[in-house]
């Protein structure tokens, strides 16, 4: 949906855009980086059947979350 508008669900072309850090219920729409630093998450959502990608705002951020989290090596945790 960010990249084409539409919905791969029901095909809507009604798409709204949440950037981050929104608040969404009791907390804000971010992934922690570290201790005071947080990636921002976009939102999208279809507005009409309601399926909602999330996407990390900056590309950035994506290089410090590889480095906190790691990538996933063992397949067990899938199960
Ligand atoms: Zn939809």
């Amino acid at each position: 949906m960010k990249h084409n508008r539409k919905c791969p669900k029901c095909e809507s072309e009604e798409i709204l855009k949440i950037p981050g850090p929104a608040t969404v219920g009791k907390t804000k729409n971010v992934i922690s980086k570290g201790f005071l630093s947080r990636a921002n998450i976009d939102r999208y959502v279809c507005s009409i059947c309601g399926f909602t990608e999330e996407w990390i705002a900056k590309a950035n951020d994506l290089v410090d979350l590889k480095k906190k989290y790691g990538k996933i090596e063992d397949l067990d945790e899938f199960v």
